[in-house]
């Protein structure tokens, strides 16, 4: 009784990343004090210069070291891996939230994940924003353009590959009763890594469709393409199932989503994005209020970090293994 008020008490103080001892449950606060004593120990054996007193006399009174402790384990990267993974393997239903930060790794850049060639505020060579070269106005109006910076944008996801992370995530599948992607990334790396269920939400960029008659097309290389392409059948143009800039979302991803977390889901994983999107952060508020497992990869402190129970700063090519690891 005496450790969980003290845990308590210093949970108010330091304000944890993850889940603060004190607000994860009786039932899982059972579960990790064995984990915690043993880091603890370890903790306590390479850093005794913290304290004064000596653990031998008086353990369960030094205030100061457990304080110290607790305050390392905070911080202890390994120490939130296994806590999350203890707890996510528990889960049977995962819904996972990929961003730009998870195709990082394969060479592609991070800019609002729909290609990453342009700095905010850069103009490109006709004066444009990137963001308004790539919106559905442009396309319509001016589609050469619109083509040129697409092109880019393919070449740059052509020559990347799936990494370890995109893999890991497909390892991860085998543990769960049911697992589900979502990604914002246009890329493509998922599908390529061989992810089963995926929801891309904003679509991929190998994906064309002609804007009058609807007709679909799948092309692995822009290379020697008429740029801007038309349609074979009707003469149309033809275009990326993108989201533009300025466009809605495509209603069956929406749907899909909203179903899923509808149908019950018992933990979130939020990879490499700054969840800027409401649609995207929503899922995570909403599971973090409801005390679902929420963990979030990312090195940087996002939208959601403030909500989720562990926030693992890494990048995913190191957590997503390390967390397949710690499951098998
Ligand atoms: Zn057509």
């Amino acid at each position: 009784m005496k450790n969980n008020s003290l845990s308590s008490d210093v949970s108010k103080i330091i304000q944890p990343q993850c889940a603060p001892l004190s607000t994860v449950g009786t039932d899982r606060k059972r579960a990790i004090e064995p984990e915690k004593k043993s880091f603890a120990k370890q903790n306590k054996k390479s850093k005794s210069h913290h304290s004064s007193t000596t653990t031998t006399t008086a353990p369960m009174l030094d205030f100061e070291s457990i304080l110290v402790t607790l305050y390392e384990l905070k911080e202890d990267k390994r120490f939130i891996e296994v806590m999350a993974a203890k707890e996510l393997r528990q889960a049977k239903n995962v819904l996972v939230i990929t961003g730009a930060g998870i195709s990082a790794d394969s060479g592609l850049p991070t800019y609002r994940g729909i290609g990453g060639l342009y700095s905010n505020g850069q103009e490109t060579e006709e004066g444009l924003t990137i963001e308004e070269a790539l919106s559905s106005y442009i396309m319509r109006t001016e589609p050469d353009i619109s083509w040129k910076y697409i092109c880019q944008i393919e070449s740059a996801c052509r020559s990347a590959k799936q990494n370890a992370a995109h893999e890991a995530l497909v390892a991860l599948e085998s543990k769960f009763e049911h697992l589900t992607v979502v990604t914002q990334n246009v890329d493509g790396l998922h599908r390529s890594a061989g992810t089963n269920d995926l929801i891309e939400i904003h679509g991929n960029i190998h994906q064309l469709f002609c804007i009058s008659c609807d007709r679909e097309k799948y092309v692995d290389d822009f290379d020697g393409m008429k740029i801007p392409p038309t349609c074979n059948r009707c003469g149309g143009l033809i275009r990326p199932r993108i989201v533009l800039f300025g466009e809605m979302l495509p209603t069956s991803a929406l749907t899909q989503l909203s179903e899923i977390v509808n149908q019950g889901i018992d933990a979130i994983i939020t990879i490499g994005t700054s969840s800027i999107f409401p649609y995207i952060a929503q899922p995570v508020l909403r599971a973090a209020e409801n005390n679902i497992l929420t963990i979030e990869i990312n090195p940087n402190d996002t939208k959601v970090s403030h909500v989720v129970r562990y926030h693992l700063r890494e990048r995913a090519i190191i957590a997503l293994p390390a967390l397949l690891k710690h499951l098998s």
